[in-house]
């Protein structure tokens, strides 16, 4: 037999038959070896290796990620030009544009020494500032199946660079069990006081898998020297400065909207919206929407207040902030999850600096007889009027114009409910004394 010619079929195959007996849980020196063989391929082996991940199944790619995370020199700048390579040849669906791009920065590491990495590329980092991109990556994300979900996941964790703590935040918005445990766990290796929020999160789910896998990261992280006494505090905000804060007032069922913009200076905007139940659901929807004008901005608010007759008033940020975390609390509480797109745009609402008196009172109960006032008493009469509530029974009861002080007939007349001085209770009002 002549010597060895290779062909790229039979690299193919080599590469092949090495992916397909790793276990990527397996000890370092054991995936090391593996990388050793891959290496001993040549470039075509290494850059096969790069292309075939893209393809799903068989946690691929998590089990790439795991031998190109052992590559140093050349063999690094080698499956780092075929990840360039593959960037500019096709367009990579969300999914596969995270992986190459914390594949990508891993490489730059190793070949280019760490902080020349970590100051060049911004790929990864613009996309994951951007609300609208990472709902796309998690829509994307759901749709996988539990292994390749894990795939992709795999190298996001194996990273630990801050910066994709958001990427973590909206895998987590799903509310899946195998994916909270797998990020619980991944959490150990972000050494940075912004895994505290995830990991507070995370520590309450209902799975007590989950939850015993935050515990034992945040347990990790301590011994890192992360303040991990601060989890109870921690809440994930941004970093742009807050450039206006507006809610409406409570409606007769107490809802209201909050929203709060942020932006620098003559930049664009991004507005986080959140629906506000003080009644039953603490939040009732989120949405928002990122690279805004200050004009398109002011527009949206227009569109609202035309399609819901209700006006958006200026607040203080902190108020806007306290509302927001008052419902979650709130929602927590009462066991609900919360909406999964909230989750997203919470960081763009931010957490209060200090405790205010809120504008309504969650959980309320009736001024009149105590009990609780549910969601069901709204359509028989039953009313919110700021702090205050009162329950459909009551209501029901012969009722007196504070003002004037003669009997109403809800029958017969419009009947208007306002807070009272003391805020206490509500006060009900004829249309005439309502005028005055
Ligand atoms: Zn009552
Ligand atoms: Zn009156």
């Amino acid at each position: 037999m002549n010597g060895p010619t290779r062909t790229e079929g039979d690299v193919a195959r080599q590469v092949d038959e090495l992916v397909g007996g790793l276990d990527p849980s397996a000890a370092k020196e054991a995936v090391a070896e593996a990388a050793g063989r891959l290496v001993a391929l040549g470039r075509e082996g290494v850059a096969c290796l790069v292309r075939g991940a893209l393809r799903r199944g068989a946690g691929r790619r998590e089990k790439a990620a795991a031998l190109l995370g052992c590559l140093t020199g050349e063999p690094a700048r080698w499956a780092l030009r075929e990840l360039e390579r593959l960037l500019n040849t096709r367009s990579p669906n969300p999914t596969e544009q995270v992986w190459m791009t914390v594949l990508l920065r891993r490489l730059e590491e190793a070949t280019s020494g760490e902080g020349a990495a970590r100051g060049g590329r911004g790929l990864a980092d613009d996309a994951l500032d951007d609300e609208g991109e990472l709902l796309l990556w998690r829509e994307e994300f759901a749709a996988l199946s539990t292994a390749d979900q894990q795939a992709a996941l795999a190298p996001v964790l194996q990273d630990g660079t801050p910066a994709l703590l958001r990427l973590l935040e909206a895998a987590m918005s799903l509310q899946l069990p195998h994916v909270d445990a797998a990020i619980a766990g991944g959490l150990a290796r972000f050494a940075t006081p912004e895994a505290l929020p995830l990991l507070r999160d995370l520590m309450r789910r209902r799975d007590p898998g989950v939850r015993k896998a935050a515990r034992a990261s945040l347990v990790a992280l301590q011994r890192q020297g992360v303040a991990a006494r601060e989890v109870f505090v921690a809440r994930a905000g941004s970093s742009e400065p807050v450039w206006a804060a507006l809610a409406t007032p409570p409606g007769p069922d107490g809802r209201m909207l909050v929203v709060v913009a942020r932006g620098r200076g003559h930049g664009l905007l991004r507005f986080a919206a959140v629906a506000v139940d003080p009644v039953e659901l603490g939040i009732a929807t989120a949405w928002g929407e990122v690279g805004l004008t200050a004009g398109d901005f002011q527009a949206r608010l227009g569109e609202y207040g035309r399609k819901t007759g209700q006006r958006l008033v200026r607040v203080e940020p902190n108020t806007a902030q306290a509302l927001v975390a008052a419902a979650e609390e709130y929602a927590l509480r009462q066991g609900r999850a919360l909406p999964a797109d909230y989750l997203v745009w919470r960081r763009c609402v931010g957490g209060p600096e200090r405790a205010v008196q809120l504008p309504v009172v969650f959980g309320p109960a009736c001024s009149e007889c105590g009990a609780r006032v549910r969601s069901g008493d709204f359509s028989r009469g039953g009313v919110i009027a700021g702090r205050a509530a009162v329950c459909a029974r009551c209501v029901a009861k012969p009722l007196a114009c504070s003002g004037c002080g003669r009997a109403l007939n809800r029958h017969t007349e419009e009947v208007f409910a306002r807070q009272s001085a003391e805020g206490a209770r509500v006060e009900f009002i004829c249309e005439r004394c309502a005028r005055a």
